[in-house]
């Protein structure tokens, strides 16, 4: 470890990029005696590595739009995708691009969106840059306003997708599946909803994003806080005052909020809640590590520039999956320079882990090699995080109390530039919790390192259910296919059993059925259009070529799926592991087990992987391979 960050809270380490040239004395096994500590302390934690959903089954928390009432719908559709986020955005604009002209799409929000429709809190926005986070931009022709943008930019978006596509015309909101059982007279799926819906669907896709059941923690007491409290996904501005564009929560003026929670979307919302709160004290059991943002309007003149030639936006998807395709530390692709296009902060990372690699000389190069390298790159950045926190938050314990001691893929990382100069403000409070969180909520408060702490309103920035064995509690219902419930099929058998798919987009045994979701894909967790560009490309291709054939089925042959899942299983590279402080890459450190290792990419990355699909759907002999159409 670096023993001036440890001794004295201060290290002159370079901030921006850490060129693989520059070395700094890090005591990388002191790091790691830390590191561990750090993961023990919160494993042993007493209370809280559970969560509950924020609904009880049927409910729909929407503070955002009123439910419409309306009459069910009985009739026929040709494609139907459930979610109305960016996968089910992009996914029915390539079918309709591809002449499929019955296309619905269905989502218990009341427009479309996805987690931007929900995730309407202050200083919502994305991490990734909007030039390849946006779909379809090319397309629609929008020109992203800066180089990241905030929710209600990307929500817009999202509308504007939809009116060019046409996809409100016969689209569901505020409507929430209940069931998905195969017809085999007639081929098709029976689709069944809370608002009375009963209709069917030649093929259907599901894309209920990784992230769209919003939790709160398992706390004693939750339940009987009689103050205002919230999750950050349902945020209440008709409490706090303000907008979602920026207007100041003017009804916080006098009131003492409490947030719990540190991750992403904390990151976000603080520095607005520090700014507007007459007391905010964020309760923290983890910090996140929070790199420069660094966002900036963009030039119209460059944005035309830019994008004069054709095919301009998929090259700069390329051109991200690439730079996370040197990531890789494989030789064969390692040595390709890739130009990074996007030069944002999840490019910056695989960049630096990139030129790591490529200074082990060629003689050494081998696992351990690779390991030490990828080790000296995380200390290095980290270590630079850790300083930017001495360097921005002036009151010493504070400081300490914000810097992340655990390696930086252990946790999602963080970009912002206002999140630590908000701690600069005296009305705001870091209640550290030394690993230990929130234990225990009251009548009046919370309760945290033993202490009782009254409050007028409690924020949870607690998160979303994740892991792939969870899948089917994400969906919301079961699906029942001509051989049996998925339930069934994926539940965890020893260590068989688990979702099993093709290239992650179908389940042998469920014909016309296409997920879209990030295990078994390439699982570019940096920029989730990444992993839906293919996947909607594949779909549109598959139905085409059963239409154009007279195929009515289409389905996944077991073996071929089967040799995918070994891949996946033997190769694959889960997120998060044992040795990682806990939370939801890792699956709150709570160990490995069937759907955690299948909750994994194709090995050689995304880049590889939307290659691979591009051959897969090449006309040829092995367009298709492995599905069998009837
Ligand atoms: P996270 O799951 O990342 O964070 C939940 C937070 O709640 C953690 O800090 C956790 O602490 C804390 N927590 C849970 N229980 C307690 C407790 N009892 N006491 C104190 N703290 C507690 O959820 P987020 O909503 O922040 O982010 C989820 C994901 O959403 C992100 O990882 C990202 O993928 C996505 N996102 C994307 C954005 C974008 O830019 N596109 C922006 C924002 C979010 P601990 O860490 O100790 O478990």
């Amino acid at each position: 470890m670096n023993r001036n960050v440890v001794e004295n809270g201060r290290v002159a380490a370079a901030t921006g990029l850490t060129p693989s040239s520059m070395t700094i004395d890090i005591d990388a096994a002191a790091l790691r005696a830390k590191y561990a500590a750090e993961r023990d302390k919160r494993l042993a934690a007493p209370v809280g590595r559970n969560f509950k959903p924020l609904e009880k089954p049927g409910e729909n928390i929407d503070p955002h739009m009123p439910v419409i009432p309306r009459e069910p719908v009985t009739d026929h559709v040709e494609f139907c995708y459930i979610g109305a986020g960016f996968s089910g955005l992009l996914t029915a604009a390539r079918v309709k691009e591809a002449g499929i002209k019955s296309v619905r799409v269905i989502d218990k929000a009341g427009g479309p969106g996805g987690v931007w429709y929900w995730n309407r809190y202050p200083g919502a926005m994305c991490d990734t840059a909007a030039m390849v986070y946006l779909p379809l931009l090319e397309e629609t022709g929008h020109m992203p306003t800066h180089k990241y943008v905030y929710g209600p930019e990307i929500h817009e978006h999202c509308e504007r997708i939809a009116h060019k596509y046409g996809l409100y015309d016969d689209a569901l909101f505020h409507t929430d599946v209940t069931g998905l059982v195969w017809e085999d007279d007639g081929k098709r799926w029976r689709i069944t909803t809370d608002r009375g819906d009963s209709f069917t669907a030649s093929y259907v896709g599901i894309g209920s994003g990784p992230l769209n059941v919003a939790q709160l923690p398992d706390i004693p007491g939750i339940e009987k806080f009689k103050g205002k409290q919230f999750h950050t996904s349902r945020w209440e501005y008709e409490y706090t005052g303000g907008d979602r564009f920026g207007a100041p929560l003017t009804k916080l003026g006098d009131k003492k909020v409490g947030i719990v929670g540190t991750g992403a979307t904390a990151v976000q919302c603080i520095p607005a809640l520090s700014r507007d709160s007459g007391e905010l004290l964020v309760f923290q059991r983890t910090p996140s590590a929070v790199d420069v943002r660094n966002n900036h309007p963009f030039d119209p003149e460059w944005f035309k520039e830019i994008s004069k030639e054709p095919g301009w936006h998929s090259r700069w998807l390329e051109s991200f999956s690439d730079c996370w395709g040197q990531a890789v530390p494989d030789p064969r692709i390692m040595w390709e320079d890739y130009p990074d296009l996007v030069d944002d902060g999840w490019t910056n990372l695989a960049i630096r882990w990139r030129n790591r690699y490529r200074a082990i000389p060629a003689e050494q190069f081998g696992l351990p090699a690779i390991l030490q390298a990828m080790e000296e790159q995380d200390n290095e950045t980290m270590e630079r995080i850790r300083a930017r926190v001495d360097e921005i938050v002036t009151d010493k314990d504070k400081a300490a109390g914000l810097k992340p001691w655990f390696r930086q893929m252990c946790k999602r990382p963080c970009f912002h530039d206002e999140y630590l100069p908000a701690f600069n403000k005296e009305s705001t409070q870091l209640i550290e919790t030394d690993g230990q969180g929130v234990t225990e909520v009251t009548e009046t408060g919370v309760i945290a390192n033993g202490k009782h702490y009254e409050l007028d309103c409690i924020v949870w920035a607690s998160g979303f259910q994740f892991i792939a064995g969870e899948v089917l509690t994400r969906f919301g219902y079961d699906i029942v296919g001509p051989e049996g419930k998925i339930s069934d099929m994926w539940a965890a058998k020893g260590d068989g059993g688990g979702m099993r798919t093709l290239h992650g987009l179908q389940t042998a045994g469920f014909p016309n059925l296409f997920f879209q979701q990030l295990p078994q894909t390439g699982f570019l967790i940096s920029n989730l259009p990444n992993n839906f560009v293919p996947q909607a490309a594949n779909v549109a291709a598959l139905i085409s070529h059963a239409k154009e054939n007279g195929y009515t089925t289409i389905n996944v042959k077991p073996e071929a799926q089967a040799a995918w899942c070994d891949a996946i299983l033997q190769h694959g590279r889960p997120i998060g592991n044992a040795e990682c402080t806990p939370g939801y890459y890792n699956n709150e450190g709570k160990g490995e087990n069937i759907h955690t290792k299948l909750n994994a990419g194709y090995p050689a990355g995304a880049s590889a992987f939307a290659k691979l699909m591009d051959e897969w759907r090449a006309p040829g002999p092995q367009q298709f391979a492995g599905v069998a159409f009837a």
